[in-house]
């Protein structure tokens, strides 16, 4: 595995960190490698914002947790391809306007998908 060339100090990190603090830390983890919307994490946990959400993870190495995880967006979107329309809008919707997701829909050039 590559080595980042930017590591966290991780010290510096846990004293600033919020979530690192949180009494729902794990639960708040839990919602992420599950890829709920940073958004929506920030909101319930009272974090300041979407780049708190994402500053815990990326100190503590758990996006490729995560990335291993994308079966629970799929399955997020599968679940709700019988009620709506499933279009790349509705992607981003399910996981959240999220790097992972402008991926995951980049080059869905294809109509939206119905079951
Ligand atoms: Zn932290």
């Amino acid at each position: 595995m590559d080595k980042d060339p930017n590591p966290v100090n991780q010290g510096r990190h846990a004293s600033e960190c919020k979530i690192c603090a949180h009494e729902l830390r794990q639960e708040i983890e839990r919602d992420f490698i599950n890829w709920r919307s940073p958004a929506s994490i920030a909101k319930q946990y009272k974090l300041k914002n979407r780049a708190s959400v994402y500053r815990h993870p990326h100190a503590l190495g758990r996006f490729p947790k995560r990335q291993r995880n994308v079966r629970a967006a799929l399955e997020r979107i599968l679940e709700r391809a019988s009620d709506v329309q499933v279009n790349a809008a509705a992607v981003v919707s399910a996981v959240g306007p999220t790097r992972e997701s402008m991926r995951l829909v980049s080059g869905w050039s294809g109509p939206s998908i119905s079951i």
